[in-house]
């Protein structure tokens, strides 16, 4: 099959043509038709995710079909059109996985991390943690759902009932929470890198109250805020514009360091926290929810040889809403 492969952190994707994989006990073998290029590839890419498999094939926002079951895999029929999103695998044994927090296993392993992933044109994924895909999204469309609309649905859920919801970073995640937290009487404030004029029309299109640059004061105070962009510095920023008791969440993969902010800022019951991973339930739900929406999602398709260039234009914030690798045919 046609791969695209990491050999080392800092060096491009390589294409090759490798072996087919094969689908161990209790895993399926997809045709991949679509995959998803977030963030957290970029940092895997960049080595800023420090523990990948060597060589590795990327990939975590998987839209494929079922070829082939392995020994004991029954879940789904041959056909059946799939997602496989960041969490692979967890142990299901540890504490954590026992009180529903599998996101926070020790053992747990990530698709595209520490298990090959979905830049290629197969792969092979444990049933247990693939999820059926709602009807209504083709495979581009359907690809963001699975780490973008997940990490940012579950961040929306912690953020409570907060009424005015401010998201930093308007890429893949925040286009499709926008559109879900409009959808349950929202209002969002959306803040992008300063003078990203472009993707602050793209949030007031997609319903956004407001949108301006992150230099930019909030309007008014903010209920909550989750933070998509790998900066740091927003931290301080976000919590100087929210309201007493707000929670400002950290959704990312990787963060630059947070500057040193005056307690004052963090006074008043505001909270910090981040957000990690997934459990197989906020993918259910969430799947659930973005049919029922429906969200629609932005998608900027690439062949799957040029993964680099998506890479390329994500890093440069050149993606309206989400990158998209065509794979299989
Ligand atoms: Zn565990
Ligand atoms: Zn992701």
């Amino acid at each position: 099959m046609r791969a695209m492969i990491l050999d080392a952190p800092g060096v491009p994707l390589r294409s090759a043509a490798i072996p087919d994989p094969q689908p161990g006990a209790g895993e399926v073998l997809l045709r991949v038709h679509a995959c998803g290029v977030c963030r957290t590839d970029l940092h895997v890419v960049d080595g800023e995710l420090e523990q990948p498999k060597l060589p590795l094939v990327p990939g975590h926002e998987i839209v494929g079909t079922v070829l082939a079951n392995g020994p004991g895999a029954s879940r789904f029929a041959t056909g059946t059109r799939v997602g496989v999103p960041w969490l692979g695998w967890s142990c299901g044994t540890c504490g954590y996985c026992q009180s529903g927090r599998e996101n926070l296993c020790d053992r747990a392993q990530f698709t595209g991390y520490q298990r090959d992933g979905g830049y290629a044109e197969l792969t092979v994924a444990d049933e247990r943690f693939c999820f059926p895909l709602p009807d209504g999204f083709d495979d581009l469309a359907a690809a963001p759902l699975l780490c973008a609309g997940l990490i940012g649905y579950r961040s929306l859920v912690l953020t409570g009932d907060a009424e005015r919801l401010g998201i930093y970073g308007f890429g893949a995640a925040a286009h499709i929470v926008t559109q879900v937290a409009r959808h349950e009487g929202r209002r969002v404030f959306a803040f992008t890198r300063p003078g990203d004029e472009t993707g602050q029309q793209f949030a007031r299109e997609l319903g956004a109250a407001w949108a301006g640059g992150s230099d930019t004061a909030a309007p008014e105070p903010l209920d909550a805020a989750i933070i998509f962009a790998p900066v740091g510095a927003l931290v301080p920023a976000a919590l100087a514009a929210v309201a007493k008791g707000a929670t400002v969440l950290c959704a990312g993969s990787h963060m630059s360091e947070i500057p040193a902010f005056p307690y004052h800022l963090l006074w008043g019951e505001r909270v910090v926290r981040s957000v990690a991973n997934l459990t197989r339930g906020d993918g259910t739900e969430f799947l659930r929810v973005a049919g029922k929406i429906p969200v629609r999602t932005t998608v900027q398709p690439y062949p799957l040889e040029a993964a680099n260039d998506a890479l390329a234009d994500l890093r440069a914030g050149h993606v309206r809403g989400a990158a998209v690798l065509q794979c299989a045919q």
